[in-house]
């Protein structure tokens, strides 16, 4: 109780901003303003510089120094207008997460006269600047890529996202320049840059699909977009500070269930804590000025979890968009007194947290091609791009799955309350009967919807009547959660994403797999085409079944989670695979790095095998950081904790004895105590030696290292936690060292 008194938020109120008249500014007015915008960019600069900014933009070519050197003058005015002492390029190291490295923008100019060196301060910022830096690299991870060959990485502006100021120390901000990492080579050591050539192989094959089945379209560009629901925990931060296991590891690796938590469905969508309506508005205030479209916020399944979701952008905006939310988060939670725990399961027992990803591929024309409702005329269009949807997911099924692993997103991957590990697609049962009725050449079964009006697709040869796409409404369309890649009335969801990962892998990986099977549906139709001068109806038709057909293995509409469907999936050759370090070795198998290097050309041989190398080391340390952990706890907090309370016991026993009174009930606790006692320590001696000998273990194979840790140290921590949380229920409360679930679920 003490515990909770202290618990109270630290009060920095932000007051919403008001215009001089005292009337509060309008959302819309606030949007951006913290943003070097384009349309700010062009007022700050002469007309033909900004015209070549453009034009050299688009090309996606290098900017000549003129053009650099006004961008840089012209950014730096502004962002010292707004407070920036410092500038950063902001990237995405395979971390996981961003990194900055601060510049000011103060410099020395010396002069010298006869009376000796003068010294004159002035602020500075020069288009070579502006351009690429080269941070201290070495300690970020590069798989053994820079020490091959070069040992130098560079951080590059990203020309397509804008640069924006941040909140820094003491009234001043930071400049933020969103950048690109590379080797001296050329080689990716980002998260970012294959993000960005996967966009960019994307628009290639879309584009080309879109002009051949549409030749008077002249589509030039595909982009593809994104919108991630992220979920997250909040937990009072002096709760949070009494726990080792969440400060280190972000989950707790001790700890019961409370009797009271979700099983009264009370939490979802129910009213949002008042700190932490707070803390969201703050949020919301913050990423308005980012630039950043959140629209949604509520309350998750669980209590204490919430989620918050932004307006869809083009992806590589979007990703940026995330991972800047994820750390105005943390920071504005911090000013609350709360922490934010992005761990896939910071609790076992209660629900974890995802980052629903949702994606689809519009034209330059803004027009979404996984949209049925966008033109009746063009449904050919939309299946075939649903069916390369469903093509690149058969194919590399395995790849996503390696795209989402990660020693926490496993404890949600396992379980039965998130997607499984075997990927399939959820249509609903709208489009599921559209694709079955094509296949099978009949009418549409009547879903009796109202407004659904018939039109021919196949047109008088077939005459397959197919009832229109245009009015698969979205909320018709079945729910499935338990499937890990649902469509969802115009776009894919895909919901296996952990909530701590950063979204650009994953939508990189579905982007090159989209785009080998856009390739592939495109030579088909090239095939049935031969020397017509276009397609016909019929061609369009015969594609579309044989993909129809051919997909279906990968559709799934019922419960991803019975012990059916896994038998199924293995009936139908779908990978079903357990463990993360299982999952990794698919990103060197041949198939998919052949479709990866090869075929789209996104990574080279040498960046996917370094990326191999980080995500199995990554493994294998955070599985060893949390054996670790937990050694400490136990052996320093509840193994002491333990032997007390006995004490306590044998001494009232003891006394009670002398003054002759029966000691029955302490004894018995005692006697039920001491195997217990001694079972968490056998256990707990039996981790310590498997820590000790992975830690000696040594192999050039990083996999071999992840898989000890997957093999010997995961059951060996579940094993030590069950007989911790065994204890926690006898042991009585004042002495057990740890706040309880119940402290750090219900305290917000
Ligand atoms: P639902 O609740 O059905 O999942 P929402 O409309 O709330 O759908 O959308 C969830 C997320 O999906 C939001 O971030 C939204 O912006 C995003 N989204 C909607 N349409 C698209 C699209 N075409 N491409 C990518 N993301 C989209
Ligand atoms: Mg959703």
């Amino acid at each position: 109780s003490a515990l909770v008194a202290a618990a109270t938020g630290q009060k920095r109120e932000i007051q919403y901003p008001v215009k001089a008249d005292g009337k509060p500014r309008y959302p819309s007015e606030i949007y951006g303003e913290n943003v070097f915008t384009l349309k700010t960019m062009a007022k700050a600069l002469p007309k033909p510089i900004f015209a070549s900014f453009l034009k050299q933009r688009r090309g996606r070519q290098n900017l000549d120094k003129t053009t650099a050197d006004s961008i840089a003058h012209a950014v730096r005015v502004w962002a010292m207008d707004r407070g920036a002492t410092h500038y950063t390029h902001w990237f995405q190291p395979q971390t996981g997460t961003t990194a900055e490295k601060h510049d000011a923008f103060l410099s020395l100019v010396s002069t010298f006269t006869p009376g000796g060196e003068e010294v004159t301060p002035i602020d500075q910022f020069s288009g070579g600047q502006l351009l690429q830096s080269e941070p201290d690299a070495s300690s970020f991870p590069s798989g053994g890529m820079r020490t091959t060959f070069e040992a130098r990485g560079y951080t590059i502006w990203d020309t397509s996202s804008s640069m924006f100021v941040q909140e820094g120390p003491n009234g001043t901000s930071i400049l933020y320049i969103p950048s690109v990492y590379i080797s001296y080579n050329g080689d990716a050591l980002d998260e970012k840059t294959v993000l960005l050539r996967s966009n960019e192989v994307l628009s290639r094959a879309a584009s080309d699909l879109l002009n051949l089945l549409e030749p008077e379209s002249h589509v030039s560009h595909v982009y593809t977009t994104l919108g991630t629901e992220q979920e997250f925990f909040l937990v009072d931060r002096t709760m949070y500070a009494l726990r080792p296991d969440l400060k280190i590891t972000g989950r707790t690796l001790v700890g019961q269930l409370p009797p009271r938590h979700q099983q009264l469905e009370d939490h979802y969508f129910g009213r949002i804590p008042s700190r932490v309506m707070r803390v969201i508005s703050e949020l919301e205030l913050e990423c308005l000025k980012l630039g950043i479209p959140i629209k949604t916020r509520h309350n998750e399944v669980a209590p204490g979890q919430f989620e918050l979701a932004p307006i869809f952008e083009e992806s590589s905006v979007a990703v940026d968009h995330n991972l800047l939310t994820m750390d105005v988060l943390h920071k504005v939670a911090h000013r609350h007194n709360l922490r934010v725990l992005y761990h896939e399961k910071p609790f076992k027992g209660v629900n974890g947290s995802g980052k629903h990803c949702n994606w689809a591929m519009a034209t330059d024309r803004g027009e979404n091609l996984l949209d049925p409702t966008v033109r009746p005329e063009t449904n050919y269009r939309f299946i075939l791009f649903l069916l390369a949807v469903l093509r690149a997911l058969q194919e590399h099924a395995a790849l996503l799955r390696v795209a989402i692993s990660s020693s926490s997103n496993e404890h949600r991957l396992g379980a039965q309350e998130a997607p499984p590990a075997i990927i399939s697609a959820f249509l609903g049962d709208q489009l599921h009967e559209v694709l079955n009725a094509i296949e099978e050449n009949r009418p549409l079964k009547n879903f009796s919807v109202p407004q659904f009006q018939s039109i021919k697709v196949g047109g008088t040869v077939l005459d397959v009547k197919v009832a229109a796409l245009p009015n698969i409404a979205r909320d018709l369309t079945d729910r499935n959660r338990t499937s890990p890649f649902a469509f969802t009335g115009n776009k894919f969801e895909f919901r296996a994403v952990g909530s701590k990962q950063s979204p650009s892998f994953p939508v990189t990986v579905l982007n090159c797999a989209v785009t080998a099977a856009i390739g592939e549906i495109a030579a088909e139709l090239r095939a049935q085409k031969g020397s017509k001068p276009r397609l016909s109806e019929e061609d369009k038709l015969a594609v579309i079944r044989k993909y129809i057909a051919l997909t279906k293995s990968v559709r799934f509409e019922g419960d991803n989670y019975s012990e059916e469907w896994t038998r199924e999936a293995e009936r139908r050759g779908l990978p079903n695979i357990r463990t993360a370090p299982e999952a990794f070795t698919y990103l060197i198998k041949d198939k998919h790095m052949d479709m990866l290097v090869k075929d789209t050309g996104i990574f080279t041989a040498s960046e996917l095998r370094s990326r191999y190398h980080i995500i199995n080391e990554r493994y294998a340390k955070d599985v060893l950081i949390e054996a670790e952990t937990l050694l400490t706890i136990i052996g320093q907090q509840i193994l002491p904790a333990a032997f007390e309370y006995r004490k306590s016991l044998a001494e009232s026993a003891a006394a009670l004895k002398v003054v002759g009174v029966e000691a029955g009930p302490e004894v018995d606790t005692l006697n039920e105590m001491t195997p217990m006692v001694a079972t968490l320590q056998a256990r707990y001696k039996a981790l310590a030696k498997m820590v000790s000998s992975a830690i000696a273990h040594h192999s050039d194979d990083s996999n071999e290292h992840a898989r000890v840790a997957c093999d010997t140290l995961v059951p060996a921590i579940a094993s030590v936690r069950e007989a911790a949380d065994a204890l926690e229920i006898i042991v009585a409360d004042k002495y057990w060292p740890l706040p309880k679930y119940t402290e750090l679920l219900l305290t917000i």
